[in-house]
């Protein structure tokens, strides 16, 4: 049917979250590139809890403290930038400027319930900044090594339902979705890179597939592809006796 055999490579939040971590990435996608590699990327360490909690910050009206973590978002994703080439660096800066301003402005305009929470639809609109910025990061980086890499949001990917915070998928829609935009960059020999955890409702508005989410969009993309394998790489020394939060004793095999 004309469908490239492709691989799914998925990257969790601390295989790209320093410049070390993310040339290791770079190393892995380089090693397996003559399979057609399609990049998922998580955001950065810790990213998306930051962001949940300056949703809370904003909406209290703790404004400086909003600053404070914004300052910080846009501190450790700058760091990384540091490491790419000038000319990488000249495309990657505007596109960091540009989450970060739209980012800046969804938290103003979050309404500010006197109490009570925030509706789901604004969490999800904000934590989706955490994957939009790494794929930047994550693009410019393999760029910056002479890999093809084009960065593709994952809202113009996923269709989803409107259930904010654990949106359900149109595979139907999705896979056309794939079929249109994916294919034909991997048949020019470049490796997209999806942001994870993603989608958009039929209006376009931001969904998430709930937390943790993005090994899930893996799998979307895997099989809306027919991968022939799906990845999920790990930042991990190795495989453990046990869950380390529940068995203290627990140990790397
Ligand atoms: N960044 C999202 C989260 O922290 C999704 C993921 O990492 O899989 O939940
Ligand atoms: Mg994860």
């Amino acid at each position: 049917e004309g469908f490239f055999m492709s691989i799914i490579m998925k990257f969790g939040g601390t295989s790209v979250v320093n410049i070390k971590a993310i040339n290791q990435v770079v190393a892995i996608v380089r090693r397996q590139y003559n399979r057609n590699p399609i990049v998922v990327t998580s955001a950065l360490a810790g990213i998306t809890d930051l962001l949940l909690s300056t949703t809370q910050l904003a909406a209290q009206g703790k404004l400086r403290n909003v600053e404070h973590n914004l300052h910080e978002i846009k501190k450790r994703h700058m760091e990384v930038v540091r490491g790419f080439l000038l000319s990488v660096r000249e495309e990657i800066i505007p596109e960091i400027v540009k989450e970060l301003r739209e980012l800046n402005s969804a938290l103003r305009r979050l309404p500010r319930p006197a109490r009570g929470a925030i509706p789901t639809q604004q969490l999800d609109s904000i934590a989706a900044f955490g994957e939009r910025l790494a794929s930047w990061l994550l693009a410019g980086a393999l760029l910056s090594q002479k890999i093809p890499a084009q960065r593709v949001d994952s809202r113009l990917l996923v269709a989803t339902d409107s259930t904010f915070g654990n949106a359900e998928v149109n595979f139907k829609k999705t896979r056309q979705n794939f079929a249109r935009k994916i294919l034909p960059l991997i048949k020019r020999g470049i490796v997209p890179v999806i942001t994870g955890f993603i989608g958009s409702d039929s209006k376009g508005r931001t969904t998430t597939l709930g937390r943790g989410g993005s090994d899930y969009s893996a799998a979307i993309a895997g099989v809306c592809l027919r991968a022939r394998e799906i990845q999920i790489w790990k930042d991990v020394k190795g495989f453990m006796t046990a869950d380390p939060r529940v068995v203290l004793r627990a140990r790397v095999i």
